[in-house]
């Protein structure tokens, strides 16, 4: 054997710089949780960062680890306000360590034992929350992959041909809000539909889905010769973080025997709280759910949770209907790769079982609490400020608002710039989001370590670079 491939493989080297690594993410963990590291984010464009790595001198790898480290964004750090994706628990994070260095995480029980198991007693743990006494699911990478996979399977169950093995020869649609996250209308037209397969349902002033129009548009498809196969609810939308009214949704569905898919990537998790569950009303009658482990579960990227109502569901999304017929009730809950779009997979559910074994479902609840909460708060500064507008009152973690400067027609421009210009300052981190054709900055308050003082900050910086715009 080459001397370089043992050296791969030398356990002494792994310890080595294991140990090292570990300090390295502990210290930075200590550093922005104890507000002693300044930025959030070190913005370099495209550009000069390719050339800085290209340019790069050999080196150890602990050095480089620093490096990375470095040119990454700070998700620890409190001023991290920006994009749905949350801070891991480190407890989460060992556990998908773990799982890489295994790498058994797969399609057959052989190759995942443990993997496998657990990720039936995940479910199961979890899936009361979600009202369902009955029913199971599978972990996939990605909220994206797991509506994907919903849809595919409410297809193959309410469709009225053999779709999987023959082709289509109807016209299908969902009925969706027209604020869904864009990945719905990619799951559609990846199936095929068209621009005909995605029915967009207006929101009424709270961006809400106006359940009320869902019969009318569900009448004029079926008049078109195009026959509807389910409704697509958000738990919470992306842009504005609001609930539809699932409860609303859940009953119409009914009614005309359709699949009810809800898309709770990001808001799911309410269900573990007291004081959110609320939101999450009406999920009892969903056909399938999707939920997001690495949004508001601590979990790292990417961790998404499919619940089915029914277990033998879940079995019918890649089968045709003879197939599953024949297998029904006796299906091999241990050979995942049956049901996920995944061949090999990478090992999730160790993932989430190491939370929920060591702290119990409550801390999932908890930190719900900390990150919705923190939005009311927000809310109220915002509010008690006259040069800021709230785009909504929020129902999570989720809020937009915007600067108003004295005459309208420069509030878009000088927002957007108010972002670019927080993006080069590098002490918070935000987006930016459009409504109604107005540009909103937008927060998610993913860390539950942010709190008053911090989002007080962010808003005074707001408002001394809108004064330096305003006079430039
Ligand atoms: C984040 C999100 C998605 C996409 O999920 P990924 O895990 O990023 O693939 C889909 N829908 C909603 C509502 C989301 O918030």
């Amino acid at each position: 054997m080459h001397p370089k491939l043992k050296d791969v493989y030398n356990p002494e080297n792994f310890r080595a710089i294991g140990h090292q690594l570990v300090d390295l993410l502990a210290d930075s963990l200590h550093n922005n949780l104890d507000k002693s590291r300044e930025k959030v984010i070190d913005y370099i464009s495209p550009e000069k960062n390719y050339t800085a790595w290209e340019e790069m001198s050999r080196s150890e790898p602990i050095t480089v680890f620093k490096k990375i480290l470095e040119n990454s964004i700070q998700l620890q750090h409190p001023g991290y306000m920006g994009h749905q994706v949350c801070v891991p628990a480190p407890l989460a994070v060992l556990a998908g360590f773990q799982g890489l260095m295994l790498n058994s995480g797969g399609a057959i029980y052989e190759m995942s034992a443990a993997a496998s198991t657990i990720e039936k007693l995940c479910i199961d743990k979890l899936k009361p929350f979600f009202g369902f006494t009955e029913g199971d699911g599978i972990l996939t990478s990605g909220g994206t992959i797991a509506n994907l996979t919903a849809l595919i399977c409410a297809r193959n169950i309410k469709a009225k041909e053999e779709i999987w093995s023959e082709g289509q020869n109807q016209k299908y649609a969902f009925m969706v809000s027209e604020e869904a996250h864009y990945c719905i209308e990619r799951a559609v037209k990846i199936m095929g539909w068209g621009d005909e397969g995605i029915i967009k349902i207006p929101v009424d002033g709270n961006f809400v889905m106006k359940n009320n129009l869902l019969e009318q548009h569900f009448q004029k498809a079926k008049n078109n010769g195009i026959r509807v196969i389910g409704v697509v609810g958000s738990a919470p939308t992306t842009s504005t973080g609001k609930y539809d009214e699932l409860k609303g949704i859940g009953k119409f569905c009914k009614i005309h025997n359709l699949w009810f898919h809800i898309d709770a990537a990001h808001g799911g998790p309410a269900v573990f709280s007291e004081k959110y569950k609320h939101l999450m009303a009406g999920c009892e009658l969903a056909d399938s759910i999707t939920v997001d482990a690495h949004k508001m579960m601590m979990v790292p990227s990417l961790t998404t949770m499919l619940f089915f109502a029914k277990s033998d569901d879940s079995y019918k999304t890649f089968a045709q209907k003879a197939q599953y017929l024949f297998f029904e009730g006796n299906q091999e809950w241990y050979n995942y790769g049956k049901r996920t779009m995944e061949c090999t997979k990478v090992m999730l559910s160790t993932r989430v079982f190491m939370l929920l074994h060591t702290y119990g479902t409550d801390i999932f609840g908890e930190n719900i609490d900390a990150c919705y909460e923190n939005a009311g708060i927000f809310a109220g500064l915002i509010k008690s400020i006259d040069k800021f507008e709230l785009a909504v009152e929020p129902d999570s973690n989720i809020l937009c608002f915007r600067y108003k400067s004295n005459d309208e027609k420069y509030n878009n421009s000088i927002n957007s710039l108010i972002r670019s210009a927080l993006l080069n300052n590098g002490k918070f981190y935000i987006v930016q989001t459009t409504l109604n054709e107005k540009i909103f900055l937008r927060v998610s308050l993913m860390n539950p370590f942010t709190d008053k003082e911090d989002m007080m900050s962010l808003l005074k910086k707001i408002l001394e670079l809108a004064g330096q715009l305003e006079n430039a």
